[in-house]
């Protein structure tokens, strides 16, 4: 990250540690080792982990496709929702977000390559989705979340990252919070450290291989 950042001359990004199907004490060694950011993929599997490590002062971010029914929980446990992509999702987080705690901080989830099987708004539709989640005081719009076509050579990413970027200066020109774009996983982040990411979610890099997933 810091040889992407400064060969870009570019910040060096905040890193997400992506713990999806690793085990809370998988999570407690690298939090140990200072890391404090941590991003899962599944409301369900992420309450068994933050409950076992409460008290460790992490900060949980959900970068899996979030269900409307799922939305109440998730709006209690993360402190982060990075996969905000259609109106509905911002009503039901704003209304179960506990008005005693932080806001929640929220990302739009964008479909940047215009993919039909995945999720997130159309691009187009990114301003007017940061409008209304900017209009929710229990949510704070932080900026922008992408995953691009999954391309056999990551360096054909490139042009994908570089409109995000350029979606991301919008939303940005638009709201002065914005600050977070999240991009780059473990086989593309020097490339998106190098187009502007400001976070990018590493996985097995760290972590190693997961394990096969055996329940969604
Ligand atoms: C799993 C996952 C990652 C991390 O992927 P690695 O290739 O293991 O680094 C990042 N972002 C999202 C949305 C993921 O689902």
């Amino acid at each position: 990250m810091d040889n992407a950042a400064r060969h870009s001359q570019r910040p060096v990004p905040q890193l997400l540690a992506v713990s999806k199907t690793q085990d809370a004490t998988a999570v407690a060694e690298l939090a140990a080792a200072g890391q404090r950011a941590f991003g899962e993929n599944y409301v369900q599997e992420a309450a068994g982990k933050t409950a076992a490590l409460a008290g460790l002062g992490l900060e949980w971010h959900l970068i899996g496709h979030l269900q409307s029914n799922k939305a109440a929980q998730a709006a209690q446990l993360f402190d982060w929702v990075q996969t905000v992509d259609r109106p509905k999702l911002v009503a039901a987080l704003a209304r179960h977000r506990d008005p005693q705690t932080a806001p929640l901080q929220v990302l739009i989830q964008a479909n940047i390559d215009d993919e039909a099987s995945k999720h997130g708004c159309r691009p187009e539709d990114a301003p007017a989705l940061a409008a209304a989640i900017a209009a929710q005081p229990r949510l704070r719009l932080r900026g922008l979340m992408v995953i691009p076509a999954p391309h056999a050579e990551p360096e054909r990413r490139r042009p994908a990252f570089r409109r995000s970027r350029e979606l991301f200066e919008a939303l940005r020109a638009a709201h002065p919070q914005v600050d977070t774009l999240s991009m780059g996983m473990s086989d593309d982040y020097a490339i998106a450290i190098e187009e502007g990411a400001t976070m990018v979610r590493i996985g097995t890099a760290l972590f190693g291989a997961r394990p096969p997933k055996t329940s969604p």
